[in-house]
Order: C-alpha cells, then sequence, then structure tokens
C-alpha cells in the first residue's frame, strides 16, 4: 500500500474529525475503520451530545456543523441545576455569560453522517480496512476506551469504575423545553434531561441517566409505563410529562486516563487517552479539543521535523495534559460529591450550590471553563 503521512486508526467521532482536519491541511491520511463507513453495523446510537463552543467552531471549519440537519442541533439558552435538598439550586443562562448559547445538543448518528459524508469529498483521506497494513509517518489512535493498539504498545490506563450505568433514551414532553437543559443530582444518580428538536421540534429531550448498576438495569427491563412514571417520580414533573420516544441504551462509567499518550510515531486522542463520566457532557468535547491541539501542532512544526517526531508530538500532549486532568478531577470530584449519604456533607453541597448561584462572578468562571474546555 502507497505511504501516507498519517494514518489514523478508529473512525468515531474523534477519528473521523482528524482525518478531516488533516486532509485540509494537505496531508495524505488513511483512515481505518473497522467497519464500512455510512454503513452502521450496530443499532443507532440514541445519544445526543452537549457540544461545546470550541467544538462546534471545529465542525464549522471543516464544513461539518452546517451540513447538520436544523432539528439535529439545538441551542441550550439556559441549564437549571437541583440539588437533592430544598432550595439547592444553580441556574446558568447564555445571556448572563454573554455567548449566544451555552451549548449545543447534537444528533449522535446525524453527526456520524454528516462527518462520513464530509469524508467521502475530502480529498487526500483513503478509508481503509482496520487489519490492513498501512505505512504512515504518523499513527493516531482514536480508537476508543477499549484501544487494542494502546494495550499492544504497552501504555497503561488504569480504570476507575463507578459501578453505574448511563442510561440513555429520546423523551417527548407535554410542555415546550425552551432551550433548557436540566439535571438534576439526586444522591446517588444524576438525570440529565437535554432540550431537543428531535422527534417533536421544542418538545424533545434526550435523557442521560447515571445510577448504580443494579437500578439502571432495573430501569432498562421496566416497560415504558413504568419507566414514565419512574421518570415522572425522579423529576418531580418539572419538565412536564415525559413520554419514551424510542429505545433505550446504557453505557458502563468509569475514569480513566492513559499514562502516556504519545512516543515515537504513534499519539493517543478522545477516549482512546481519556475517559470521564457523562455527567458534565465533555469526553467528545475533550476528544474534538484534543483533535485541534493535534492539528495545531502538526501544522505549525519546524520544516525539519517529521511528523511522528516524538519531541513534536510531546507539545501535544504537554497541552492536553493540563484540561484532561481537571475534567477528569472536576467529574469525579461532583459525583463523590453527590453520592455521600452523609446528612452534613449534604446540607454543604445543596448550600453550596445555592452560594455559587448568588456569585455571578464565580458563576461565569465555571460556566466559561465548561463552555471551552
Ligand atoms: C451516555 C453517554 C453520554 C455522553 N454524552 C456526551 C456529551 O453530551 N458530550 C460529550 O462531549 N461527550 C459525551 N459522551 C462521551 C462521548 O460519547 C465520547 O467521549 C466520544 O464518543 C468518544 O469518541 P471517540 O471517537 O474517541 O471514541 P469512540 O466513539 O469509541 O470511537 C472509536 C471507534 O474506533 C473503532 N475501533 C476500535 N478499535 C479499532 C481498530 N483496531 N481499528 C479500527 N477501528 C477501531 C470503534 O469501533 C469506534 O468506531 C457521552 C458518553 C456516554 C456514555
Amino acid at each position: 500500500m502507497e505511504p501516507v503521512d498519517a494514518c489514523v486508526r478508529g473512525a468515531g467521532a474523534v477519528g473521523c474529525t482528524l482525518a478531516l482536519a488533516l486532509s485540509r491541511h494537505g496531508l495524505r491520511v488513511a483512515l481505518q475503520g473497522d467497519r464500512e463507513l455510512g454503513h452502521a453495523a450496530r443499532p443507532l446510537d440514541v445519544r445526543a451530545y452537549a457540544l461545546n463552543a470550541g467544538s462546534v467552531s471545529l465542525l464549522r471549519e471543516l464544513k461539518v456543523w452546517d451540513a447538520l440537519p436544523g432539528d439535529a442541533r439545538t441551542a441550550v439558552y439556559d441549564m437549571h441545576i437541583e440539588g437533592d435538598a430544598a432550595g439547592g439550586t444553580l441556574d446558568f443562562s447564555a445571556w448572563s455569560q454573554g455567548v449566544d448559547a451555552l451549548a449545543w445538543i447534537v444528533d449522535a448518528a446525524e453527526l456520524e453522517l454528516a462527518l462520513t459524508s464530509a469524508l467521502s469529498f475530502a480529498p487526500h483521506v483513503r478509508q481503509v480496512a482496520s487489519a490492513a497494513e498501512v505505512p504512515a509517518t504518523l499513527l493516531a489512535l482514536a480508537e476508543g476506551k477499549d484501544s487494542a493498539t494502546r494495550e499492544r504498545l504497552g501504555v497503561a490506563m488504569p480504570v476507575q469504575r463507578y459501578g453505574q450505568r448511563a442510561v440513555a433514551a429520546r423523551l417527548v414532553s407535554d410542555i415546550a423545553h425552551a432551550g433548557v437543559a436540566r439535571q438534576w443530582f439526586r444522591s446517588p444518580d444524576v438525570l440529565a434531561l437535554l432540550p431537543f428538536d428531535r422527534p417533536e421540534v421544542d418538545r424533545s429531550y434526550a435523557l442521560v441517566w447515571s445510577l448504580p448498576d443494579e437500578r439502571a438495569d432495573a430501569l432498562m427491563a421496566m416497560d415504558d409505563a413504568a419507566f414514565e412514571q419512574a421518570l415522572g417520580d425522579a423529576t418531580a414533573l418539572g419538565a412536564g410529562t415525559l413520554r419514551l420516544a424510542g429505545p433505550r441504551a446504557s453505557w458502563p462509567l468509569l475514569l480513566a486516563r492513559a499514562e502516556q499518550v504519545c512516543g515515537p510515531g504513534w499519539v493517543l486522542l478522545g477516549d482512546a487517552a481519556h475517559v470521564v463520566h457523562p455527567l458534565a457532557g465533555q469526553g467528545l468535547n475533550l476528544g474534538l479539543a484534543d483533535v485541534r491541539a493535534l492539528v495545531d501542532v502538526l501544522v505549525a512544526r519546524e520544516s525539519w521535523r517529521a511528523l511522528g517526531d516524538e519531541k513534536l508530538l510531546h507539545r501535544y500532549a504537554r497541552q492536553r495534559a493540563g484540561p484532561t486532568r481537571a475534567m477528569g478531577q472536576l467529574t469525579d470530584g461532583l459525583l463523590q460529591l453527590f453520592a455521600s449519604e452523609t446528612p452534613l456533607v449534604r446540607e454543604l453541597r445543596n448550600r453550596g450550590l445555592s452560594l455559587v448561584n448568588a456569585l455571578p462572578g464565580l458563576k461565569r468562571l465555571l460556566a466559561s471553563q465548561a463552555l471551552e474546555s
């Protein structure tokens, strides 16, 4: 096979975005997937991702964002968080942050389709089977959390399992969402409703409900009516009466970070490098920020440096170490704080929410961190 500049292994959202971004800079790219792009060999992804401004701007530059159907991307204007005691609430708004939207909720399956379609027009990208041997100056691994190549390279990725699963589904409410994302921290579970426009414009939500394994299994096993009843109880009908609009799916939750993200001729990105709890909706945002950082470093390299030069790749690793560690600590810290049943901790965390709510400066700082990742 003809040699390429970069071989991207793994054609999830991060790998596809990286291949597109590299091709845009005239680099010859081989994209290795474990199935043919655009021919989903797995059930449709029911998730919707909350994407921040940094991710949206990258996808826009790559002509992916504007190719998404209008009802597959919904702006979030406000966010309402409820603790597990009366008065423990926290509100953010795009208006007080001085931004157009706090985040955008994007259909996972449509994002995959838009990336696939953009790749079919990318001049320098060749799609190849995963088993193919591709001579490349740089091997970029975006194989997801169970990356086999990372393991073959001997890179350790210690995993902390939360003993929780995230249950995801699409819902329709009897009242309009008004662009408000809602989240309930209900020791020990965390329930998020992300405003969405599919299947019904203005009245749909994407649900991400993280719960201890046993409870998640029970929810998955319930019939639709019992599940909807459980949802109504958990949200106290705060978002109206919610009905299921499709199947449910669930994912095991963990925290993990590779001990090394680059070496001579190879680099890790996305979930292959770090996995965080989805309570802050930041996993893919981190992966897309990896793409941005890696491409910037590669494009700015000295003319005599090869793409796989380890010193060059360390520049990328250094840039990404801080944000990925911080996001892991933040999501883990929040989860531990809200998992505790101790009355004093419970009192403090709910007061903490109200305190942050009363301090506009601190609130702006927290929100701006999440907006940019
Ligand atoms: C319930 C839930 C909700 C979430 N919500 C959000 C959210 O709101 N916002 C957000 O930013 N993030 C969210 N995330 C996180 C987000 O889903 C992940 O961070 C993101 O999908 C990781 O993308 P990736 O491309 O790195 O990995 P993956 O999506 O895992 O893709 C890796 C791809 O590589 C393929 N592959 C593996 N091995 C090989 C091989 N050897 N050769 C070729 N191909 C291979 C795999 O089949 C797969 O297609 C959520 C996660 C969960 C579980």
